[in-house]
């Protein structure tokens, strides 16, 4: 069943249960609190009177005054007046016997609620026949001697009725309206929230559905939470999308860039199994030429290797005291040796004194290796590579510097990320993970890695190193 029915059906049946409730619980309290006669009770009681004197054997003054005054004793508020049909009293258990005419007895029926409000007497006149003859049997009581509260006394007539049911009906429905208002009002909130879940679609390109509720209940605080869950799945997904794409293109390149060398390397290992080879110098380039794509081959599997290590969030680092002026001197002078002959100015400007700091040294090495590969690989052509160390009180800086083609602008923001390549088509030159490997090295160490490039004049890496005790 629908809320909005059971809502119904709950107003509909709590109204009814609670008008019936009403009527019997103001029943039972006024019999239990409020002392007196009942207007329902007069008459029965009345007509038992007619009865006893209609089906007596014999009908005389003895008779009447007995059975009259025996009521009276049973009943002493009430007083008893049996008249004959001219309105003449036969007997008057209040001993004035009058003599009322039909305008008198009309008078004394009249207007009985207001009667009883008053404090004017309650008549109820019953008509009797005894021996052929008419009679009236008249009781009379006093206002004060009636039940007070009995609000079936005020019903007698439609008139009253709706002006004493209709506004209980109202009070009672007042509130039931405001529910059914406040109920209506959520019930369109939560229908408006379930619409717009049942529209979220990861996958469509529609805008997601953000809906509009500025009320603090838990209502507009479940809204709230709707509208920035639906946000963080779609970017959420947005990002899983590109990533998968960025992944699939990292296999392609990845099996172009394992076969390209394959393919060399077989056919040179072929030429020396064959013997096809002019002299020794030939033996010696094509055993180079071996030994290179070997060389590319293990430092492509150790990128694979360092993808998956991501994956698992895998980047133990052992920290141990060293000397980073010693460090970089080192990697300049493997990177003379790398450039010998290539006619790249090789700048190195590395203090002289000792810089201590606790390190991983082969990470930071592999992250310095990184930067410096790049410089070479992608800004040779600016034939300068600059290295430097700087060191203040605060942090220790490591700059490589190229000033070959450069990243423009539009990439920068992504140079660091997980297998971004500025020119993603051409194969076999990357996979775009060594920046990713750098920052998480750096990260790992406290510190910090940024990029400035101006294509064609300078691209320039730094790593800075904060001087901390850095957590052994
Ligand atoms: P890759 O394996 O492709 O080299 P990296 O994460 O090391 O991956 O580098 C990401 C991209 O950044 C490279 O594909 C290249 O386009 C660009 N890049 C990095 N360093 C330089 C540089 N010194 N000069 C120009 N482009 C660079």
């Amino acid at each position: 069943m629908k809320l909005r029915t059971k809502l119904w059906l709950l107003l509909v049946v709590s109204t009814a249960m609670s008008m019936v409730l009403f009527g019997y619980s103001s029943v039972w309290i006024g019999k239990a609190v409020n002392k007196g006669y009942a207007l329902f009770q007069l008459n029965p009681l009345a007509q038992s009177i007619v009865d006893s004197i209609e089906d007596g054997p014999e009908f005389g003054e003895d008779t009447l005054k007995r059975i009259l005054d025996n009521a009276h004793e049973e009943h002493p508020a009430i007083r008893w007046l049996w008249l004959n049909d001219q309105g003449q009293s036969i007997y008057d258990t209040a001993g004035l016997n009058p003599t009322l005419s039909f305008k008198d007895l009309a008078v004394l029926m009249q207007q009985m609620p207001q009667r009883f409000l008053t404090d004017d007497d309650v008549h109820i006149l019953t008509p009797a026949t005894k021996d052929g003859q008419s009679y009236f049997l008249l009781l009379s009581i006093p206002a004060s001697e009636m039940k007070q509260g009995e609000v079936y006394f005020m019903v007698r007539t439609y008139k009253s009725l709706l002006t004493l049911v209709v506004p209980i009906i109202l009070s009672f429905s007042l509130p039931f309206l405001l529910a059914i208002w406040l109920f209506t009002s959520i019930n369109k909130r939560i229908r408006k929230l379930n619409h717009a879940l049942n529209q979220l679609n990861i996958q469509s390109d529609s805008p997601v559905v953000q809906l509009v509720d500025s009320s603090k209940d838990e209502l507009g605080q479940l809204t709230q939470h709707y509208n920035s869950m639906a946000h963080r799945i779609r970017s959420q997904f947005a990002e899983i999308q590109q990533f998968e794409s960025k992944r699939k293109l990292l296999l392609s390149n990845l099996s172009h860039d394992l076969r390209t060398p394959l393919t060399t390397m077989l056919g040179c290992a072929e030429m020396i199994r064959t013997g096809n080879y002019k002299d020794q110098q030939e033996l010696q380039g094509r055993a180079k030429i071996i030994l290179q794509r070997c060389r590319y081959m293990d430092k492509l599997l150790d990128q694979m290797l360092d993808i998956s290590r991501q994956d698992a969030d895998d980047l133990t680092i052992r920290l141990a005291e060293h000397n980073l002026s010693e460090i970089v001197r080192k990697i300049a002078v493997e990177y003379i040796m790398i450039l010998d002959g290539d006619q790249v100015h090789l700048d190195v400007e590395a203090p002289d004194e000792d810089i201590h700091l606790p390190v991983d040294v082969s990470l930071i090495e592999r992250a310095l290796r990184n930067i410096l590969d790049n410089a070479i690989r992608y800004g040779k052509d600016g034939r300068y590579l600059g290295i430097q160390l700087t060191a203040d009180e605060h942090s220790v800086n490591i700059i490589v510097q190229d000033r070959g083609k450069g990243i423009p602008a539009e990439h920068h923001a992504y140079i660091f990320d997980r297998f971004y390549r500025v020119d993603s088509g051409r194969k076999g030159e990357g996979l775009g993970i060594g920046l990713a490997i750098v920052k998480d090295i750096v990260e790992a160490h406290q510190g910090s890695v940024e990029m400035n490039s101006i294509p064609n004049v300078e691209t320039v890496f730094r790593i800075s190193l904060p001087r901390l005790n850095l957590p052994q």
